[in-house]
């Protein structure tokens, strides 16, 4: 089975396509997510790595994550979208921020990371499984 995800930043420059099966969508509320998403949390869909593929500029941040595992960020330089993470810590697969997906309902969050550290006004979704960090990538 495989879905077939497009979207892009908020001015257009960068594009991407995902054409494998998503691996898991994920809500995070770690002190990064919080920052670079600007609000309580980033709404990520996990997909594989192989199959994702990305037109336009991008520029990069390196950071440790939450789980200690080294992390890029990728973003529009033109207009600041975040549009996904890639890491060390599961490198067959990219992160992208929903946001930026073409059809956002095909989205379906099953898991809340980091769930001790949401922001007291922030909500956390009573559908998904809830972790106090991030659980180790499943192998299949
Ligand atoms: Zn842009
Ligand atoms: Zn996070």
């Amino acid at each position: 089975m495989s879905t077939t995800i497009t979207g892009g930043c908020q001015c257009g420059a960068v594009r991407y396509e995902s054409a494998g099966e998503p691996i898991v969508g994920a809500i995070c509320h770690c002190d990064n997510c919080k920052k670079f998403s600007g609000t309580g949390h980033a709404v990520n869909m996990v997909v594989p790595a192989e199959d994702f593929t990305v037109t336009g500029a991008l520029s990069t941040y390196s950071y440790k994550s939450e789980a200690g595992s080294d992390m890029v960020r990728y973003f529009c330089p033109v207009c600041g979208s975040p549009v996904y993470g890639h890491g060390s810590g599961n490198p067959a697969a990219v992160v992208l921020r929903v946001g930026g997906f073409d059809d956002p309902g095909v989205f379906e969050a099953r898991v809340s990371l980091f769930t001790p550290l949401a922001a007291p006004w922030d909500m956390i979704d009573a559908g998904t499984a809830h972790f106090d960090a991030m659980p180790p990538p499943k192998k299949e």
